[in-house]
């Protein structure tokens, strides 16, 4: 959970001065459940449960899924939504993004095309990567900063590259059919995984 913490803080607002301040706690339920996992909870106090069994099916790499799913839950904790008007999956992106910036990719993980750049999750994620490469770091903690506190528009593409996000979308897709591959971060080696059920006191 430190980690995780750390992760975010680190790739979405550098320092701990720009994050946001509300947030005091956050508690992990580890428990029986459908699904992967998911953030709930107020501006101050956040709850994140994540299923044992999921655990279970990952447990050929289990020290690396649980790092990951909970860099992508803590991040639900403290990015900005911009007021919940923000498109779900450039949420679900942003996740996915510092999840893989963290190290902690999936071997299913590929970057892929399609319809919709907000198709959320890795695909969303992998295109926030491309976005970083192409118009430099600090691209994604704009698009981040450009949901706080206002109404979500996606003129926040335009002010933070350049260019309307269908465009860039265009690029990115044309960008993989090169072959040229999209640089992906290795894992780092992972030691001492805590399997710990913890409380995270942010204050
Ligand atoms: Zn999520």
């Amino acid at each position: 959970m430190r980690d995780a913490v750390i992760a975010t803080l680190q790739w979405l607002y550098v320092t701990t001065e720009k994050a946001p301040a509300k947030l005091e706690s956050i508690l992990l339920v580890l428990r029986d459940m459908d699904g992967v996992a998911y953030t709930t909870g107020s501006a101050t106090e956040k709850e994140i449960h994540f299923s044992c069994q999921h655990i279970v099916n990952s447990s050929a790499r289990a020290a690396d899924e649980i790092r990951g799913v909970l860099t992508h839950e803590v991040v639900h904790c403290f990015q900005y939504n911009a007021l919940n008007t923000c498109p779900g999956g450039l949420i679900e992106g942003i996740a996915d993004w510092v999840r893989l910036r963290a190290g902690f990719v999936p071997p299913h993980w590929r970057p892929t095309g399609g319809d919709r750049w907000d198709a959320g999750y890795q695909t969303t994620g992998y295109f926030l990567h491309w976005l970083e490469g192409r118009y430099g770091e600090g691209t994604v903690q704009d698009i981040n900063e450009a949901l706080k506190d206002k109404q979500y528009d996606e003129k926040i593409f335009k002010d933070a590259t350049g260019r309307k996000v269908g465009k860039l979308w265009k690029l990115y897709c044309e960008h993989l059919e090169n072959p040229s591959q999209l640089p992906v971060p290795v894992n780092p080696s992972q030691e001492n995984p805590s399997h710990e059920w913890i409380v995270v006191q942010d204050r």
